[in-house]
């Protein structure tokens, strides 16, 4: 072939570095090759950066598409050693030093692509513990195109109460059920009531946006289970105040095309009415793991994510680093290093892998990564947030600041931060949301199937 192979080659002698992902981790494993004398390429299936923290404002309708996302070519334009290349990896030769590309924009499938040096940084994605019968009824946030679905499910939802007649199928219109309590979930359910409370109150004419019901359903006994338990409490009693109805201890047993039913902690199975159903809970190793540990005889873990050694290379492949959320990393000791799955452990874990890189061009050797923790944090609703920074607890508007400056810090971007700040500050003082468009072709037409469906009269007729 071999297009990308040939074009891999770059200057004669110079290593050739491939990075597999152009995320949280891939993207800070690149950005700091940018001094290092080597040849990167990049391989993403996507042609952007997407910013999953600020995902569910996508959904929710106060920010759009182009403020969390931006396009890698863009974000490297001023890096020449690297170029982008679009493509999904679906395959390793470790002997042969080589990553197969599929779906490539020309329309080639199983390409190869010959790397000196390996970094792969796939991600994660939504489990649906053995449902994936699920995914279609309840969407995730984890992508660009999820975010947009859910947005267009949300917001034709509140359309189809206004002409529903029929005041059963209006409530199951105005009932939002998210699954999984943790900062997601959290951050969903308490955008949606805000949405539902604040934002569309005085948009409707004939139904009280004010009546929908959220619920959030964890099935652990509380919420936010990554803060501390004083945390979580504040967390829940905000939401409450928002109008969520946080069902902990609570488990989902089955989605169906027109209910979810809920298990409680004592057994009793509630059959709900809901139309719209959003899915944050249980996250596996993106299937690149698999596929990785597969080609180095190795074996992933129950959420699937592969073991690398404490320099994040595959055991017995010092020439692939693996990071992000599809690793764990196993220390010298031999135990389980335990990282959260988050953005700050894949960037430092990106940065970690091209320092390795660097320091072996010149002869140098690295210390094992060490994580830094600088804390934790998670938004409810305007003005609502807790925070863990290194064993203090914050809560409310301190927390929501800081919250919304770490965001800022870390939005790829100067044009972006400018949007998403100026658009914030004007939802702030006007409780609106800018970006509540129900956009049929970006969500795989699932906005169409959401409308009622059924013969009805409009309610003024
Ligand atoms: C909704 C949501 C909210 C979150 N909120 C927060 C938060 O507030 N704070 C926080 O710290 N963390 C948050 N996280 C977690 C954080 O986003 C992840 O920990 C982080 O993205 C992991 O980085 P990564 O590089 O491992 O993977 P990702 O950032 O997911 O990047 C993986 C990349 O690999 C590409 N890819 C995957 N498979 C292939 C393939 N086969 N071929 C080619 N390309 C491929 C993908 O397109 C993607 O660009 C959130 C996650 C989600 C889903």
């Amino acid at each position: 072939m071999q297009q990308p192979e040939s074009q891999s080659a770059g200057e004669p002698g110079r290593q050739r570095v491939v990075v597999i992902g152009g995320g949280f981790g891939g993207l800070q494993a690149v950005r700091k090759l940018r001094r290092a004398e080597v040849d990167v390429t990049l391989v993403d299936r996507q042609n952007f950066h997407l910013f999953q923290p600020l995902a569910y404002q996508l959904a929710t309708g106060a920010l759009s598409a182009a403020e969390i996302a931006v396009p890698l070519r863009w974000v490297l334009k001023r890096q020449p050693n690297v170029r982008v290349v679009l493509a999904e990896v679906t395959g390793f030769d470790l002997e042969r030093r080589q990553v197969v590309l599929d779906r490539l924009p020309n329309g080639r499938r199983g390409a190869t692509l010959g790397y000196d040096t390996l970094v792969v940084a796939g991600g994660s994605q939504y489990s649906y513990f053995g449902h994936d019968d699920w995914r279609s009824r309840a969407p995730e946030l984890k992508s660009l195109a999820g975010a947009v679905d859910i947005r267009n499910r949300i917001l034709s939802a509140f359309e189809a109460a206004e002409v529903e007649q029929d005041d059963e199928r209006r409530r199951s219109w105005l009932t939002f059920v998210v699954v999984g309590g943790g900062p997601t979930g959290v951050e969903m359910a308490g955008q949606i009531a805000e949405l539902a409370r604040d934002s569309l109150r005085r948009d409707f004419r004939s139904v009280d946006t004010r009546t929908a019901r959220v619920l959030l359903v964890e099935t652990a006994d509380r919420i936010l289970t990554s803060f501390p338990p004083s945390l979580s409490q504040k967390a829940e009693r905000a939401l409450e105040q928002l109008g969520v109805t946080p069902l902990v201890g609570h488990t989902v047993v089955d989605v169906d095309p027109a209910s979810v039913k809920i298990r409680s902690g004592s057994g009793e199975i509630e059959d709900i009415a809901a139309d719209t159903v959003i899915w944050a809970a249980g996250v596996a190793a993106s299937p690149l793991a698999a596929t990785l540990a597969a080609a180095a005889g190795a074996q992933v873990d129950r959420a699937g994510r592969l073991p690398v050694t404490p320099d994040l290379t595959v055991p017995g492949h010092p020439e692939v680093f693996a990071i992000g959320d599809m690793v764990q990393v196993v220390q010298s000791d031999g135990t389980i290093a335990l990282l959260p799955g988050l953005a700050p452990v894949a960037m430092q874990e990106g940065r970690y892998a091209a320092r390795v890189i660097r320091n072996r061009l010149r002869g140098r050797a690295t210390r094992p990564f060490k994580y830094v923790d600088k804390g934790n944090l998670a938004t409810i609703g305007r003005s609502k947030a807790v925070a863990d920074i290194k064993g203090i607890h914050i809560s409310g508007f301190a927390a929501w600041l800081t919250w919304l400056l770490v965001h800022l810090f870390y939005l790829i971007g100067f044009q972006n931060r400018l949007l998403v700040v100026t658009r914030w500050t004007f939802s702030f003082f006007t409780r609106g949301r800018g970006a509540r468009l129900i956009n049929e072709s970006g969500a795989n037409g699932t906005a169409e199937t959401h409308r009622p469906t059924r013969e009805s009269r409009l309610p003024s007729d």
